[in-house]
């Protein structure tokens, strides 16, 4: 294989890439393909993130791909079993034989005249530089840093005379039992970790600004079971997948139309699972449920730790570190042993690669997004961005279907490029991502944006992305096509 012109590039082989490279096997083996990926292994964040209990927050049979059945018990399934899952779904779709590793992109070039894609990547570990050419790239690289999480710097930090970790980076052995570990966070890092350190014998404190939602799921789905006990394994797997994208959808719109209810609803469960801990205020979210993701805690595990009485929460802020503890602006102290600094990630659009048309610089916040997979005025370039309110996988394997019937509509009236474009002439600017996370907020000047209606506009919606996707016609006013 002449891995130096193909086809298409993928960039990384994490979920995303992976799964295209699956539908293109399925839907357009007639399409070379090379994966350039980053790091040594596959699978992006289910191999990069290594912490306790690392776990999906997403159910598994919409997080898993359409064409591939999810066969465990559990709903949320743990970072292993997930890791175990893409390598198979690249094994069964012979996608390993594609991926270069070690292969960093470090920018693009798109040649107007030639409707090609160069790709200059470095090798991270001899870094060589290497020039690849493709027809297509297809942007797969995830959406945050790998080399490093985002930590603030808090004042005094050097003091701190215990160990400080970070999620993204755990350490191979990290003996929690009978230390204090105090966790800075309340997302879904924090709520996960919790639980497993007080398991295993550390006295533990989620340390948070502000609460978030947290609610328990069972992990066991007992419809799920039905289901798969009365139909073929392909046939319950979909009937569970869309029983359980009508519940997110119903559950997420309950919350949009009728948040304070929800929001009592949520407490009300809450308080039920605590026990004698006090729901007020450490469980009393700011903002409405879904305004930023939601936590989901598998069995009620976080709460059992808190009634338990080896874990607790303290809503407060941090004035400094002290040599064994964190001083709170309150004037209370915290002992810590270990703190664990589960303050985010940081947001990089398009894996940091510099991005150029014609050797000049394309600047993608100018940018609009078309259908939520192409960037207007950048020819044969797709992105894969997951929902921020459902699982990444109803999206992304979505965005390969679509790609699918584009390159099946381009090689059919014998063009060479598609390029979307705005045609509208009142269509307004709106922030990409919806959610008022910390991390989506400090990045959002290095984004392109959505706009305020249709192809533009992200729904965040199943439903209408699948017509959209799948059911509309490929031609449309706002796509140019080039021989
Ligand atoms: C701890 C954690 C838990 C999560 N849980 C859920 C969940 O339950 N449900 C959900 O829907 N989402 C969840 N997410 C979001 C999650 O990242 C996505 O669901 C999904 O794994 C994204 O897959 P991806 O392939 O698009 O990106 P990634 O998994 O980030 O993979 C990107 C790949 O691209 C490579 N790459 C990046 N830049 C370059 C470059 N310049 N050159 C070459 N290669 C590059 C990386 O090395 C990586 O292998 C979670 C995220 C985290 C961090």
């Amino acid at each position: 294989m002449n891995t130096n012109h193909t086809d298409i590039i993928i960039i990384g082989a994490g979920l995303s890439g992976i799964g295209a490279a699956c539908h293109l096997s399925r839907k357009n083996p007639d399409k070379n393909y090379v994966i350039l990926e980053a790091r040594a292994e596959l699978g992006g964040t289910w191999s990069l993130f290594q912490y306790p209990g690392i776990r999906s927050d997403s159910d598994m049979y919409t997080f898993g791909y359409s064409f591939k059945t999810w066969e465990d018990q559990k709903s949320f399934a743990d970072g292993p079993s997930i890791l175990k899952y893409l390598n198979e779904a690249a094994d069964e779709y012979k996608v390993r034989e594609h991926i270069i590793y070690n292969q960093r992109a470090l920018s693009y070039n798109f040649d107007t005249e030639k409707k090609s894609w160069t790709v200059t990547t470095v090798n991270t570990v001899t870094e060589e530089e290497t020039v690849y050419r493709c027809q297509f790239i297809f942007s797969c690289s995830g959406y945050y840093n790998y080399n490093k999480g985002y930590t603030p710097e808090f004042k005094d930090q050097s003091r701190f005379e215990g160990e400080i970790v970070h999620p993204q980076k755990w350490p191979e052995k990290l003996d929690v039992a009978n230390k204090k570990v105090v966790i800075i966070g309340s997302g879904a890092t924090a709520v996960t970790i919790l639980p497993e350190l007080a398991a295993e014998g550390a006295q533990v404190v989620m340390l948070q600004r502000s609460p978030t939602y947290i609610a328990a799921l069972p992990n066991k789905d007992k419809i799920a079971a039905r289901l798969k006990s009365l139909f073929p394994k392909k046939v319950a797997y979909r009937l569970i997948r869309y029983k359980n994208i009508f519940y997110a959808i119903v559950f997420f719109n309950l919350c949009k139309f009728f948040p304070e209810a929800m929001k009592k609803f949520i407490i009300k469960g809450a308080k039920k699972a605590l026990g004698n801990f006090p729901v007020d205020p450490h469980f009393i979210p700011n903002y409405n449920p879904w305004e930023q993701r939601f936590c989901i805690a598998p069995n009620g595990d976080f709460f059992r730790a808190i009634r338990k009485g080896n874990a607790s929460v303290v809503t407060d802020h941090i004035d400094c570190f002290l040599t064994n503890g964190i001083l709170l602006k309150s004037g209370e102290t915290l002992a810590a042993d270990i703190i664990i600094t589960a303050t985010g990630l940081d947001l990089v659009a398009f894996g940091g690669v510099k991005i150029q048309v014609d050797e000049k610089p394309f600047d993608v916040s100018k940018s609009f997004v078309y259908k939520g997979l192409m960037l207007s005025d950048l020819p044969n370039f797709f992105i894969f961005v997951g929902y921020t309110n459902a699982s990444w996988t109803l999206k992304s394997d979505l965005t390969s279907e679509y790609i699918s019937r584009v390159l099946k509509y381009l090689d059919k009236h014998h063009y060479k490029a598609v390029q979307a474009k705005v045609v509208e002439t009142n269509l307004k600017p709106v922030p990409l991502l919806n959610l008022n996370s910390g991390y989506i907020y400090r990045a959002a000047n290095t984004l392109p944006s959505q706009g305020n209606k249709a192809p533009w506009r992200i729904y965040q919606n199943y439903v209408l992305d699948y017509k959209m996707l799948r059911l509309n016609a490929v031609k449309d006013k706002r796509l140019t096509f080039f021989k």
